[in-house]
């Protein structure tokens, strides 16, 4: 017997989320994940590696609570916001009974996590302006546990309306949850909606260190919700799901200091962005820059995969979005340092010589 006939059908049947990293290549200029181009240099404060780290450790907690304006009791730290959505998951879709739905063109995790635990998943795509279909959510909203949406979405980069959001939590009012994934708030953050914790026990936001704070690669991220919802994922979270480096870091990474140095990078980031999009409409062959809130831009172009590939070739890595509901010949490019930026132009521009 094939031990592959003793893992379970969904794992089996499974396509696996395909990171930025696990899509792999080689290049020199990375704009495939989102991340924060420069490292931020960090040292260890404790000395204490023999000894369990706290499962939920205070003064992460206590920093990012003040951060995001909401009580201690309301944040839940994990293995970044992805260990989020799949502890959301497993606490709230009995297999084979509950079902999610999500949103797409999106995030692909949502998805994943569904199917990885066996539960069924519903997919409600945006209408073409980028928002909520609300009356095809109302249509498919029975048996419906979660409800996961993006703002600013990943990969548009466009914000969802709040009145739509506002209808979205009426409508699911005791009978689901509302996950809004604001990996990406810091950008514009305005546009949050943790001040609506006190109104809606249902709603749930998720958060994350990976993007404007620079540490993708110290997997921290966090979730903000009513304290039973807490609760309950305390329930099914690893015991230590935080390495103690880990929270020394993110405990850092949340002071004043650092958190007002984060802002000032966000801003440098956004004038790039601005940039950058302007640059990008005038190239030929580039039919739509999508209006970004985030620190990537969603491009249609003529010929999107063959020039992501001729890009490749040349050690710059994007991330092609065209198998993507919606968006055919649609590449999404992160916001790099300027050089970076600049080298994506004159790599368009030298492509369409050459043609
Ligand atoms: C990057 C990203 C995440 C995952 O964040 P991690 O904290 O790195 O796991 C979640 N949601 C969206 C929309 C993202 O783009």
């Amino acid at each position: 017997m094939s031990i592959a006939l003793l893992a379970r059908d969904c794992v089996r049947k499974l396509t696996p989320y395909l990171s930025a990293r696990r899509l792999g290549g080689s290049g020199d200029v990375w704009l495939n994940a989102n991340e924060y181009p420069t490292p931020l240099p960090y040292t260890l404060t404790q000395q204490t590696l023999n000894r369990y780290p706290e499962c939920q450790p205070a003064r992460v907690i206590n920093r990012y609570a003040d951060y995001a304006g909401v009580k201690p009791d309301q944040v839940l730290v994990s293995r970044g916001a992805d260990e989020g959505i799949d502890l959301l998951i497993r606490t709230f879709c009995e297999p084979g009974r509950d079902a999610m739905l999500y949103c797409p063109p999106t995030y692909g995790m949502y998805s994943v996590s569904a199917e990885t635990a066996g539960v069924e998943r519903r997919a409600v795509p945006l209408l073409s302006d980028g928002q909520l279909d609300l009356p095809e959510i109302a249509r498919q909203i029975n048996g419906v546990n979660i409800v996961f949406v993006c703002s600013p979405n990943n990969p548009t980069g466009q914000r969802l309306n709040p009145d739509d959001i506002r209808a979205l939590l009426e409508l699911t009012c005791q009978r689901a949850l509302v996950v809004v994934d604001e990996a990406y708030i810091e950008f514009c953050p305005q546009a949050s909606l943790a001040g609506w914790l006190s109104h809606y026990p249902h709603l749930v936001i998720l958060r994350t260190l990976s993007k404007a704070f620079a540490l993708a690669g110290l997997r921290c991220g966090f979730t903000l919700a009513n304290h039973e919802i807490i609760q309950l994922l305390l329930k099914t979270i690893a015991p230590y799901p935080l390495a103690a480096p880990v929270a020394d870091i993110a405990a850092q990474a949340l002071s004043a200091e650092n958190i007002a140095a984060m802002r000032l990078r966000v801003a440098e980031i956004c004038s790039i962005r601005d940039w950058f999009s302007e640059q990008l409409s005038q190239i030929e062959g580039v039919e739509n820059v999508y209006s970004s809130q985030a620190n990537y831009l969603l491009v249609r172009l003529h010929n999107a995969t063959a020039i992501f590939n001729a890009l490749r070739q040349q050690g710059i890595v994007l991330r092609d979005q065209s198998r993507q509901y919606g968006l055919a010949d649609c590449l999404r490019i992160t916001i790099g340092t300027r050089e970076e930026c600049q080298r994506v132009l004159d790599a368009l521009l030298a492509l369409k010589e050459t043609r």
